[in-house]
């Protein structure tokens, strides 16, 4: 009797050391904004200059959207990361590869793709966000081009070459991954970059980029605080923030998670964005629905990375075919789902009481219990103790469900 009692007694408090051992994790699962409805944005980076068929692309893409709607009557948003320029092949080649000149989305040789951009966003099918004036530092791109043949025939090769094809590391805009471990950029270089790529947005879209997203996820705090600095509201993220290349050229990561709604320099919106659907890389749409699935089980929203070299290329018919049956099986699965832009987004998670944030203590409970499934030790003590049965009966009798 004396046992049963005491271990009646000792299970709580096996329970609340292990709340208290996760506290941190638990803290901050609890603080990110639930989310009402499950919202879905694809986001489709590397767009911008390329070779012409890029418009055909893009207008078969914006079809393609433009035949679902949400509940809302609300289209489906492909976010664009856009690259506003390329090298200037001649004018490089002129100088012997010593001095960058860049040729922007403005030169006519990119008319039929910019003409294709301007009509997606016009038909709301397409939100542009900045992804960079280059898919480069240029003077790294220039040092390496100088001493590798495969890079200066990229540099040389313009006006149509894709950045997809640079070497990975020197893919980072915002650092010298002219060699290895990469090298931060001269600070005083940073601001007048910045005010170069945004400048260009504007006069090309009318308005300051609302959402940026930095090119392979490599980006610093000086520059995040230029763009918040010249009215960049949200950052898209991997969740963490990657600040430079290794010696083997990966991207190097701080340990410290980054989450929805998060403010970061200047008071910039952080959007988390770790999901994929790249089909040409076997993520199909079975993937993104099952992402959408599990972030809207966490209260969160379901961003998709992909990138435009699944519908420009060999497998683009395939690619297109796999994002209709994403929208299409997405709609019958989660009648209540919501399209919006991550400008949008952001700014839902900006507004404290926004109507598309749930704020009842059930849905947050749910939520809350679902977020911290993804924390891996977490997860395993829960389950050897019996506190992911309590924490679900209590989630049931909140009303909040399984
Ligand atoms: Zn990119």
């Amino acid at each position: 009797m004396a046992w049963g009692l005491a271990a009646l007694l000792a299970l709580p408090a096996v329970w609340l050391c292990i709340l208290l051992l996760f506290a941190g994790p638990a803290r901050t699962a609890w603080r990110e904004p639930v989310l009402r409805h499950p919202v879905l944005i694809i986001e489709s980076d590397d767009w911008g200059p390329g070779p012409p068929e890029h418009a055909e692309a893009l207008d078969r893409l914006a079809a393609c959207l433009a035949r679902y709607r949400d509940g809302t009557g609300r289209a489906p948003v492909m976010t664009l990361g856009l690259i506003l320029s390329l090298p200037d092949s001649e004018a490089i080649a002129a100088t012997d590869l010593s001095i960058y000149h860049a040729r922007p989305l403005t030169d006519p040789a990119y008319a039929g793709i910019l003409a294709a951009l301007r009509r997606g966003i016009q038909a709301g099918v397409f939100a542009p966000q900045l992804h960079g004036m280059a898919h480069y530092w240029p003077d790294a791109l220039l040092a390496v081009a100088r001493r590798d043949p495969a890079v200066r025939a990229w540099v040389l090769a313009g006006p149509g070459q894709e950045s997809e094809r640079l070497p990975s590391p020197l893919q980072s805009r915002w650092v010298d991954a002219s060699t290895l471990p990469s090298s931060p950029l001269p600070e005083a270089a940073i601001m007048p970059a910045v005010d170069e790529e945004v400048a260009l947005y504007r006069s090309l879209f009318g308005q300051v980029p609302e959402v940026v997203v930095p090119p392979t996820f490599v980006w610093t705090e000086p520059v995040e605080a230029a763009w918040a600095a010249r009215g960049v509201r949200a950052l898209v993220t991997p969740g963490r923030r990657c600040t430079g290349r290794d010696a083997g050229g990966l991207p190097g990561c701080e340990a410290t998670p980054l989450h929805n709604g998060q403010t970061g320099m200047g008071d910039i919106t952080y959007l988390v964005r770790d999901r994929y659907f790249e089909p040409d890389r076997g993520q199909r749409a079975e993937a993104g629905l099952a992402a959408l699935e599990e972030k809207t089980a966490q209260g969160r929203p379901c961003l998709l990375e992909t990138h435009r070299f699944n519908f420009t290329g060999a497998g683009q018919e395939a690619a297109l075919a796999e994002l209709d049956r994403l929208l299409s099986q997405a709609l019958q699965r989660f009648p209540d789902l919501r399209f919006m832009s991550a400008a949008e987004l952001a700014r839902l998670y900006r507004q404290a009481e926004a109507d598309g944030l749930a704020d009842d203590r059930a849905s947050r409970l749910g939520a809350w219990r679902h977020r911290m499934a993804q924390v891996p030790r977490f997860t395993r003590l829960a389950r050897l103790s019996g506190l992911e049965r309590g924490l679900a009966l209590l989630c049931r009798l909140a009303g909040g469900g399984a």
